[in-house]
């Protein structure tokens, strides 16, 4: 499958990249946040994203995308549709209704908690993965162990911006297709 930024057309890689911004110190010190709201707001660069999204998948018979809270619900729900899949979020907390299975997991301060709904999706579910930003990775390896906890086939993940210095992508299992559009 194509796995890397070199799939794009240049033309739309540039365009997507002109429109993440950099926001210094947030959320808190030290942090460069990636503000993806600039390529949301560009209908050409965000149709564009969400089609390169889904060249991998055409053709896989994708059950379901599963996003990541809260950014990944956008591109996933958009993605979804694109490959005429089911969308399945993945909350924080205490946020979905209905019973569910979760997994905790560590960040860089502190730790967090990942839920699905328990009948979300059938056993061997063909699932893929999304969110925005790949950082230090460990949301998208709770996210995997996740859906493999409630069996799950996850066929892989994609995100629009990685972060190559944090050095996810060692958190993610070799064998399983990571997608990122842009890196950084
Ligand atoms: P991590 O678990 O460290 O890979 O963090 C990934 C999650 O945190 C994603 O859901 C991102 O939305 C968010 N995130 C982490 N670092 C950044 C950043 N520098 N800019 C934007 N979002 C970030």
């Amino acid at each position: 499958m194509r796995a890397s930024a070199a799939a794009l057309p240049p033309d739309v890689q540039a365009r997507l990249a002109a429109r993440i911004r950099d926001v210094p110190d947030f959320p808190r010190p030290g942090v460069l946040f990636k503000d993806i709201t600039p390529l949301l707001a560009d209908a050409v660069a965000f149709a564009g994203c969400v089609k390169a999204l889904a060249a991998p998948w055409r053709g896989a018979r994708i059950d379901a995308v599963c996003g990541i809270e809260a950014r990944g619900f956008i591109f996933g729900a958009a993605l979804a549709c694109e490959l005429e899949a089911g969308f399945v979020p993945l909350r924080k907390a205490g946020k979905l209704p209905a019973t569910t299975r979760g997994v905790d997991f560590r960040l860089e301060y502190g730790s967090a908690r990942l839920e699905v709904h328990a009948d979300a999706l059938a056993p061997g579910a063909r699932v893929v993965l999304i969110d925005d930003v790949l950082a230090t990775g460990g949301t998208l390896a709770a996210a995997f162990e996740l859906l493999q906890g409630v069996g799950a086939e996850v066929l892989g993940a994609a995100v629009v911006v990685e972060l190559e210095f944090l050095r996810g992508r060692a958190r993610w299992p070799a064998s399983v297709p990571l997608l990122s559009l842009l890196h950084f």
